[in-house]
């Protein structure tokens, strides 16, 4: 299976100028002007690979390449076309492209396969204006339902309901856009590493093994605000001393748990009144826990828990945490890593298995469907900002071997 790298190109390319600007990257917020102009292309350029097209209530876009047993379940390849602010051209719109390509490639080649195949273009995987992302996955998911469409509001105040009734969506049948196990038998996802490893490494494409999942907390310590100086230190019950035992305390824990891969990460304090000479009484902070087992974080966070009452009783303060988002890491599936492992081989591809520590759609799928991911290297290991960039020749590289997974997968 070739794929042309001028499609590929030519692809990214026209996707790019909407919301480009020379220098300043590509600005295709979910749902912005830009980004329904970049969806009526995604949707002509799949009716232009040969693929059928249709859409749900929440805008995943879908192409599809209909097997000869269509009654078997699909099988789905994809990824988004929205972008951070002053983003690049290829982190989600690689993958999109990338697929569309691979599935017209299969078509004009007349090749073979019992399942239906997909092309996906997910609906706003990028933080939206609504404060959550991975939109369309998080629907398929059964995570976004119509509730949490009509309380999620933009900063005018606007609901992300009224947002998809405005633009035509019939959104009050959100709830058919949840898929079930056994719905999708497979989907794969190819998109850019958004770190330096395949590049330091000198390989052209990267397997996937994990997808690390964030889980954020809110934590308030109440303490006694008091004189710096007419306080002695044993009649303090200073916020910020805690607080600070408690960021070394999560240190410790994330260095030793059970999964390498565990992170930890305090990035924002905000102090009360945060003033030279006063005890701090109230401090207010962020944590960041990324992981690829659930079960790891769940002992951090046990542990944790028991550290906080420690440092309660000893510091006479009270500390109280609530869980903001906790999302569940994705293992890709053994069979799936082994056959996209297995065609680098075969071809001479260099390549290597890594985790994602960033999040993708692929995570939500997990929730229904056999996953797994193939990486393209990022240049510099940069990614969302204008010099984000990966060659064209790698993402026609990474379509064909998407290509001949596919073609497996779909025969299986
Ligand atoms: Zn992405």
């Amino acid at each position: 299976m070739k794929i042309a790298v001028d499609r590929v190109r030519e692809g990214l390319e026209d996707l790019a100028r909407f919301g480009g600007t020379p220098g300043e990257g590509v600005s295709r917020l979910v749902f912005s002007p830009a980004d329904l102009l970049g969806r009526a292309y995604v949707k002509e350029r799949m009716k232009g690979a040969g693929l059928n097209v249709s859409e749900d209530a929440i805008g995943n876009i879908f192409g599809t390449l209909p097997g000869t047993e269509p009654e078997l379940a699909p099988v789905w390849t994809g990824s988004h076309i929205d972008t951070v602010l002053r983003g690049g051209r290829f982190d989600g719109m690689a993958g999109t492209i990338g697929a569309i390509e691979a599935l017209r490639a299969i078509g004009e080649a007349g090749a073979p396969h019992r399942r239906t195949l997909t092309a996906v273009a997910y609906t706003g995987e990028e933080p939206s204006v609504f404060g959550i992302g991975c939109l369309g996955s998080r629907a398929m998911a059964g995570v976004l339902d119509l509730e949490t469409a009509k309380a999620v509001k933009n900063e005018a105040g606007k609901s992300l309901y009224d947002t998809l009734a405005e633009l035509g969506y019939d959104v009050d049948r959100l709830d058919a856009v949840r898929r079930k196990p056994g719905d999708v038998y497979a989907a794969i996802e190819m998109h850019i590493e958004q770190g330096p490893k395949l590049e330091r490494s000198g390989c052209r494409l990267g397997v996937v093994t994990d997808i690390s999942a964030p889980a954020y907390f809110n934590v308030w310590v109440e303490g006694l605000q008091s004189h710096a100086g007419g306080t002695s230190m044993a009649d303090r019950r200073d916020a910020f001393a805690a607080t600070a035992e408690i960021s070394m305390v999560l240190e410790r824990l994330v260095k030793e748990a059970k999964s390498v891969y565990a992170t930890g990460t305090i990035g924002r304090v905000d102090v009360t009144p945060n003033a030279l000479n006063v005890i701090p009484g109230r401090v207010h902070f962020t944590i960041d826990i990324r992981n690829t087992s659930d079960g790891s974080t769940g002992e951090i966070l046990a542990a944790l828990s028991e550290e906080m009452k420690r440092i309660e009783r000893e510091r006479g303060v009270k500390v109280r945490m609530q869980t903001i988002n906790r999302d569940l890491p994705v293992h890709c599936e053994d069979g799936m890593q082994d056959l996209l492992a297995g065609i680098c081989e075969r071809r001479g591809i260099p390549f290597k298995r890594l985790i994602s520590g960033a999040f993708h759609d692929s995570m939500f799928v997990g929730a229904f469907a056999p996953i797994s991911m193939l990486f393209l290297p990022s240049r510099d290991g940069v990614s969302h900002c204008p010099e984000e960039w990966t060659s064209y020749e790698d993402v026609a590289l990474g379509a064909e071997v998407l290509a001949e997974a596919l073609l497996v997968k779909a025969n299986e």
